[in-house]
């Protein structure tokens, strides 16, 4: 008696067939991602990029990525056809990226009543340093975690924005803080974008290996994406 379609054995191919391989370069990100809309300037490909081949445009509100070799044009990358593939890992634009970091971090994907993403619980705070609470945009939470983690020991520098030139300019930069005071002259809300995750080539530059990230949630995202595709 032949089996029915519905109780077909599973065969060893099945049960083996490996994940397809992760094939997406440049060519893909600049189609996908920078040219469509997509990108929003977070520069993970960027510091990403093990051949240094990707610059970042923050000229006149333009904040993205371009290539910068002349083998390929603008359009697509002679490593990446030769398989490398992380700036795509690293893009928290590209494709199904945040069924990714959601399963990554939480171990499932969000539900449709978790439009803000998954959390355990919602809290309103502020520091209860003065210092850090009057230099704070609302109340300097984030200088409080960042000089809690220097203190203790947890982070060697933090990946900040400050004000360009003496601080009268609007246009923000990255930079790194790695005292009491760089905290407090990175603290409160900027007004142009600025990719802090940029300030990564310094903190390596100075021997910083354990880093806090402060930025925009679509900054925020570089780092577990970049975990989750192993993008290095
Ligand atoms: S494919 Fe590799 S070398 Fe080319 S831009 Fe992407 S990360 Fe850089
Ligand atoms: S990693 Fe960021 S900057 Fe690079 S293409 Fe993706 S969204 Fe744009």
């Amino acid at each position: 008696m032949q089996p029915s379609a519905s109780l077909a054995p599973v065969t060893a191919t099945e049960t083996t067939r490996k994940p397809e391989r992760w094939r997406a370069q440049w060519a893909e990100l600049f189609t996908e991602v920078v040219t469509s809309g997509l990108c929003t300037g977070c520069a993970g490909c960027v510091v990403a990029c093990p051949h240094d081949v990707l610059g970042y445009d923050d000229t006149n509100g333009v904040y993205r990525p371009f290539h910068l070799e002349e083998e390929l044009g603008p359009s697509d990358c002679g490593h990446g056809q030769r398989g490398c593939t992380s700036c795509t890992r690293a893009c928290p634009r590209f494709r199904d990226w945040e069924t990714e970091v959601d399963t990554y971090l939480f171990g499932r994907s969000r539900g449709p009543e978790e439009i803000e993403g998954v959390s355990k619980d919602v809290f309103l705070a502020r520091a209860t340093d003065p210092e850090l609470h009057s230099h704070g945009q609302d109340g300097g939470l984030v200088s409080a975690i960042l000089l809690w983690c220097l203190d203790n020991d947890r982070i060697d520098a933090a990946l900040v924005s400050f004000l360009e030139g003496d601080g009268t300019s609007w246009k923000a930069i990255p930079g790194l803080a790695r005292t009491r005071e760089e905290i407090l002259a990175s603290a409160g809300s900027r007004y142009t974008y600025s990719a802090n995750t940029l300030a990564y080539a310094a903190a390596v530059e100075g021997g910083a290996e354990r880093l806090a990230l402060v930025g925009m949630s679509c900054q925020s995202s570089v780092p577990p994406i970049m975990r989750a595709r192993k993008a290095g």
